[in-house]
């Protein structure tokens, strides 16, 4: 198969800082749109992936290169790709490919596809290698996992809304949220401030539980009706038994059990963040009131572009704090003392020659 050396960002070892790399992209195939990235999102699993800190469910080869929340424009396209043009302005999430013929992928759920192959860290059936992600200056997808990007909203503010936009948009519109129900979302960092802003627009009554004081005026600024420090017994106290829904957007060890006493009567407590270690759950929490505890991965492909055109239509897009490729290593360290307001993007240009 016929490849082309590119520029690339990522890790040698799990104790290694990024540093610049060549990675090899695949030529076209008939299916497939080349795209040169402009801007890539930091999510908390990338830091996590990078680390080696998911090594029981997905030990990390290295080299890595991270990034799956890409906008870039498409250079080229191969023979049969009807969807795309050079010079259109497109988004990568979290999958590139999956076998399109299992139960889920032919109702449009290609994220629970036993086959997917995820955008970086996957077995890559084109170059025998794994999948590279988007901290780099291209990248070949076949058309079915490329996302049309509204042109009225800012590009480096839709990166973050491949990955932290569709993952907490998805549970959302499952669970129902919308006018009438009383929503909370904990932790205030890329997931969660994207849900705060989904969860406002769908007309729910928004409240951000957040372990940062800094953060409560912002928090109001992005939709919150409501801020709660959730070190502080008293405020959690008062909404016991109140929530119908909670979307749990904490990336470390944490005390989840505190959450699902604050839901109502068959309230439903989803995780989308994604902690090294396992968290324990207290059974009579859920027994008392048949509330019920969930987990949501990213979302299908379909409902991936429906969230951008959410996006578009209401004007949203992440907040972010754009980075060159040189800032990447600092920027893991500040999402680790959650100093961040509310998203990295990499500004690709900054790879050097
Ligand atoms: P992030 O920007 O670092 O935000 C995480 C937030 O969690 C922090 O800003 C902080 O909010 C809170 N937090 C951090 N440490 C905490 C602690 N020890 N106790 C309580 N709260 C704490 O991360 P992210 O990119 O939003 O990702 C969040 C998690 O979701 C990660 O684990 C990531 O891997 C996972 N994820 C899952 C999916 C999926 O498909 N399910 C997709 C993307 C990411 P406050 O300052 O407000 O307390
Ligand atoms: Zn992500």
């Amino acid at each position: 198969m016929e490849m082309k050396e590119v520029k690339a960002f990522g890790a040698q070892s799990a104790e290694a800082p990024l540093n610049q790399l060549n990675i090899n992209r695949r030529a076209v195939t008939p299916q497939d749109v080349a795209i040169e990235i402009l801007y890539c999102g930091i999510c908390h699993s990338d830091l996590h992936y990078a680390r080696n800190e998911w090594s029981d469910v997905m030990p990390t080869v290295y080299p890595c290169v991270p990034g799956h929340e890409i906008v870039g424009r498409v250079t080229e396209v191969g023979s049969a790709v009807t969807k795309f043009k050079a010079g259109d302005l497109v988004g990568v999430g979290c999958l590139v490919d999956s076998d399109q013929s299992c139960p889920d992928c032919q109702e449009g759920f290609e994220q629970f596809c036993p086959n997917m192959v995820l955008t970086y860290g996957s077995a890559d059936k084109h170059t025998g290698g794994v999948t590279y992600g988007g901290y780099s200056e291209s990248i070949v997808v076949d058309e079915k996992f490329v996302l049309r990007v509204p042109e009225n909203i800012d590009p480096a503010g839709v990166a973050p809304l491949l990955c932290a936009g569709i993952t907490t948009y998805s549970p959302m519109k499952h669970w129902n949220v919308g006018p009438g129900k009383k929503v909370g979302i904990v932790g205030l960092g890329g997931l969660g401030h994207m849900g705060v802003k989904f969860a406002k627009a769908l007309g729910a009554h928004v409240v951000v539980f957040t372990t940062s004081p800094s953060k409560v005026e912002d928090a109001k600024r992005l939709g919150a009706d409501e801020v709660v420090i959730s070190k502080n017994a008293e405020e959690m106290q008062k909404h016991f038994g109140s929530f119908d829904f909670i979307l749990d957007c904490v990336s470390a060890q944490h005390d989840i059990n505190a959450y699902i006493m604050l839901l109502k009567r068959d309230g439903n407590l989803t995780l989308v963040g994604a902690p090294e270690k396992p968290l324990p759950v207290a059974a009579f929490g859920l027994i008392f009131g048949r509330k019920s505890l969930s987990g949501s991965p990213i979302g299908g492909i379909a409902e991936t572009q429906e969230m951008l055109d959410f996006c578009a239509e209401h004007n949203i897009t992440a907040d972010i704090e754009l980075i060159g490729v040189d800032g990447v290593n600092e920027a893991y360290e500040r999402l680790l003392k959650s100093d961040i307001k509310y998203r990295f993007v990499i500004d690709m240009a900054t790879l050097k020659s």
